[in-house]
């Protein structure tokens, strides 16, 4: 099976690179303010908002290794993501769990 190691050439490792922030409701004024500063702004299914803000992990090393891994001090989002997991996450570009497998 793949995992994260084997696809940091692909990655980059991207899932380490933004925030996320979800809204019930964005007025065009917020979605086009969030969008001036580099945000990417999508409808998810329920029809409410999701804003992404491009910001890396302070955790994250110069070659895309997290500092954290294997502590008790890895943040919860960035745990447990698989095949099984992934319908519950932001996945981002180059992520091998937005390939089917
Ligand atoms: S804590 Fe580790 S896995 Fe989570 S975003 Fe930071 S570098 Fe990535
Ligand atoms: S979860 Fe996805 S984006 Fe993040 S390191 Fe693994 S393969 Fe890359």
């Amino acid at each position: 099976m793949n995992d994260c190691l084997d696809n940091l050439g692909v990655c980059g490792a991207s899932c380490c690179k933004f925030l996320y922030f979800d809204f019930k409701f964005l007025t065009d004024n917020m979605i086009y303010y969030y969008q001036t500063h580099g945000c990417t702004v999508s409808h998810l299914p329920d029809r409410s908002w999701r804003v992404l803000v491009p910001s890396r992990c302070i955790q994250l090393t110069a070659d895309n290794l997290c500092s954290l891994h294997g502590s008790a001090k890895k943040p919860f989002p960035c745990r447990d993501l698989d095949y099984k997991t992934k319908h519950k996450y932001q996945l981002t570009k180059g992520c091998l769990y937005g390939i089917e497998e």
